[in-house]
């Protein structure tokens, strides 16, 4: 059967409006081009150029996953990032949108002076990336517990001619020396609790749980972030947190207890609380 490029958007679009995918239009022109390994421009320019059946085979396929819930990100291999192309696996989460207002406050923090970010769970390396494409001076450090998401993040950075970079494998802190210190702490840790009912929707139920959920009704490695952090920070130095949308407070209150100042949270494109900021001082009360 031939099938012009516009006839086989048609037909997709329904099938996977019919299987409630939320972005119907986007997932099929996605599929195409990465089949095509053309732009979305062409799909545009060339709406009755026929399909060949290599093409379309591939391209039904990957359909396929995507009818069965898959990510987009993991069937195309790849997700972009603060204008950045990143690879993605399964073993990582999947970089979103939301994320990317973690890495403008941190810009708007970091100043000509600021000499070291560490980016805890790095994961693709997103953070840690978009941070050091905007400052080349400074010096980025991603951490992350899993060897398969070190080994892809240090390709991000290669891929993307980034080379003021550093990734290590550890749990949070434990490949950081003692003496190491930054003048901001990232993260976009697990913040997810596990009986959350989002868990089974959309394409968290494809994304490695260690990298979503977290004990303590999902506080637990934003707490230990929190304690940890201030040896690793500098004077003045700030932490900076994703979190859930319900979250903002009750972090606030941890940052409180745990010694930070000018403790605030920032929200998303989505108006959500999302990023919570703190910042360390070695004053005399923390001192003693
Ligand atoms: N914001 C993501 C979600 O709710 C989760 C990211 C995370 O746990 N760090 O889908």
């Amino acid at each position: 059967m031939s099938l012009s490029i516009e006839a086989l958007l048609k037909r997709s679009i329904q099938s996977l409006a019919l299987e409630g995918s939320d972005s119907p239009q986007v997932d099929a022109a996605v599929l195409l081009c990465h089949v095509l390994d053309k732009p979305r421009s062409y799909l545009l320019t060339w709406p009755e150029k026929v399909v060949s059946d290599e093409e379309l085979s591939n391209f039904d396929t990957l359909l396929e996953r995507r009818l069965a819930g898959e990510p987009i990100a993991y069937i195309v291999g790849y997700r972009e990032f603060w204008s950045l192309p990143l690879k993605v696996s399964p073993t990582t989460l999947i970089p979103r949108p939301d994320t990317e207002r973690l890495v403008e406050v941190a810009l708007d923090l970091l100043t000509e002076s600021s000499s070291r970010v560490l980016d805890l769970g790095t994961g693709t390396g997103a953070i840690a990336l978009a941070i050091a494409s905007e400052l080349p001076k400074l010096k980025v450090m991603g951490v992350d517990y899993q060897d398969d998401a070190v080994e892809l993040a240090r390709r991000n950075a290669k891929d993307n001619h980034i080379t003021n970079t550093e990734f290590r494998q550890g749990s949070w802190f434990t490949p950081i020396s003692q003496e190491d210190q930054f003048d901001i702490i990232v993260s976009n840790p697990p913040y997810i609790d596990g009986n959350d009912p989002h868990l089974s929707q959309g394409d968290v139920r494809f994304e490695p749980q260690t990298a979503l959920v977290a004990e303590q009704e999902g506080f637990a490695d934003l707490l230990h972030i929190i304690d940890h952090s201030r040896q690793h920070l500098i004077d003045n130095g700030w932490l900076l947190m994703e979190h859930g949308f319900e979250q903002g407070n009750q972090l606030r209150d941890y940052f409180i207890e745990y010694g930070f100042i000018n403790v605030k949270t920032e929200k998303d494109y989505a108006g959500n609380d999302r990023v919570t900021l703190g910042q360390w001082t070695v004053n005399t009360e923390n001192k003693g």
